[in-house]
Formats: structure tokens, C-alpha cells, sequence
């Protein structure tokens, strides 16, 4: 009996605590938009805040915000859409970098690169692609430059 009362135990929590991961990845998955990058996430957020702040000076024109709590509210609305501005900013400016940054890798790769005479048989001139030791072709020493 009591055996039974800690098997429905162990269950019951172990439902409680996957139901809500499950539903969040779920709701997740439904709420994403296709285009998830950071700047289309900061932009989205910015919306938000945008319909929020529209909201909101709608309920203060409708009289149920009183004056000092619409200016509070407002004022954190901007100062929290301001953030987002610098932050999409900045992150336009770090794809830059990371951009450059990629194409200084690939430059410095394609230099580093040993040139492709290496590998071509010194006996029957055939052209290996990949470095190996042996000619493909007809299978004699190759002696790479390194
Ligand atoms: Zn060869």
C-alpha cells in the first residue's frame, strides 16, 4: 500500500515536472517567429514595447491611468525601447566585425595553404589533390615541401 502511494508520488512529481517543459518548448516552437535572428528578435521586442506604450496612451486618454503613473510607465517604456535601439546597433556592428574578422581567417587560411606543387608526382606528374606521401596514380615517393 505504501509502496504504492510513493509509486503515484514519484509519478505525479515526475509529470509536474516534465508537463512544463514540454509545453514551453512547444509554446517556444509555436511563438518563434521563421526569422530569428538577433537583430529580427530585437526588433520584434521593439514592437512590443511600441504596442505597449500605444496601449497605454490609449488607457491614459480612457481616464484609468492616472498622470503620474502613465509618465512613470511611459518613461520606462522609451528608456527600455532606447536599449533595444543601442543593443540592435550594436549588434549590426558586431556582424560587421564578425564578418571581417571571417574573411581575415579565410584570407590568412588560403596564404598558410601549401601550394598545390607538392603533391604532383615527381615520376608521373600526376596531380595529387589532398597531401599524401605516395602518388595516387602510380605510386611512388612524393616528397612534399612542407
Ligand atoms: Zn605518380
Amino acid at each position: 500500500m505504501l509502496l504504492g502511494i510513493a509509486i503515484l508520488i514519484t509519478a505525479g512529481l515526475a509529470f509536474l515536472v516534465v508537463m512544463p517543459l514540454l509545453a514551453a518548448e512547444g509554446g517556444s516552437e509555436r511563438a518563434l517567429p521563421i526569422d530569428v535572428t538577433p537583430q529580427a528578435d530585437l526588433k520584434r521586442r521593439r514592437a512590443v514595447i511600441y504596442e505597449n506604450i500605444q496601449d497605454l496612451d490609449f488607457e491614459h486618454k480612457a481616464g484609468k491611468i492616472s498622470g503620474e503613473d502613465y509618465q512613470a510607465m511611459r518613461q520606462h517604456y522609451l528608456s527600455e525601447a532606447a536599449q533595444l535601439m543601442l543593443a540592435s546597433e550594436e549588434s549590426e556592428a558586431m556582424n560587421d566585425r564578425d564578418a571581417y574578422i571571417e574573411r581575415e581567417v579565410a584570407a590568412c587560411r588560403a596564404r598558410s595553404r601549401p601550394p598545390q606543387e607538392s603533391y604532383v608526382c615527381p615520376k608521373c606528374g600526376y596531380e595529387n589533390a589532398v597531401p599524401v606521401k605516395f602518388c595516387g596514380e602510380c605510386g611512388a615517393r612524393i616528397a612534399g615541401k612542407k
